[in-house]
């Protein structure tokens, strides 16, 4: 579910964090932390939602080109650090409402799956800049975590878009006469994400 925000975030899974890796990239760039991915093909950064870098490591990469590369993106990385620092929500608030999100969000995607009889392999919450949420053709739902601070219809609706996702990966006719059964109040979930979803960023 695109929230049309072009956002550049580079992500990896399952990362070993790389703590003991004591960065030295001083400055503009800090806080600054490394991890080693095995899976990772490049080197990859993100700003996370509390506006810390994180620098992925390949396989074979080392600290010194990690650090090089994330040099050379110093700009990109202001730029980000910018545009969180525009959003509503604090680094105390986008923690706390990971947290809340973590506890409550794949609780509630059970139950409507249940409720639906649909079967979802895995839930990730996520801090997607450009998405409500996607479903993947293996049954793994991701959601973001700024769901938790939409009112609880409009929370269930991105929930039931991504469930019905599980029937039909794409957004058909029929697909929509799906979530409009699962979800009759569907029309002004989606009016609401549009007036209000930009200020959740
Ligand atoms: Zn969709």
């Amino acid at each position: 579910m695109q929230l049309g925000l072009p956002f550049g975030e580079a992500g990896a899974r399952a990362p070993v964090v790389d703590d003991a890796l004591a960065p030295p990239t001083a400055g503009a760039i800090a806080p600054i932390y490394f991890v080693r991915h095995r899976r990772a093909r490049r080197y990859l950064l993100r700003v996370e939602y509390d506006g810390r870098v994180r620098v992925t490591i390949p396989r074979g990469g080392s600290r010194r080109e990690a650090d090089a590369f994330a040099q050379r993106h110093v700009e990109w990385v202001l730029r980000q650090r910018a545009v969180l620092s525009r959003s509503r929500f604090s680094a105390d608030d986008r923690r706390r409402l990971r947290a809340q999100a973590q506890a409550e969000l794949p609780k509630r995607l059970r139950e409507l799956a249940d409720t639906h009889g649909l079967s979802v392999t895995r839930v990730s919450i996520r801090n997607q800049r450009t998405r409500w949420g996607s479903c993947g053709r293996d049954g793994h739902v991701c959601l973001n975590w700024r769901l938790v601070a939409m009112p609880q219809w409009v929370r269930d609706y991105v929930i039931i878009h991504e469930l019905m996702h599980l029937k039909r990966l794409d957004h058909s006719a029929a697909y929509w006469r799906l979530v409009a059964a699962a979800c009759p109040r569907y029309r002004d979930a989606r009016q609401w994400l549009r007036a209000h979803g930009p200020e959740l960023r």
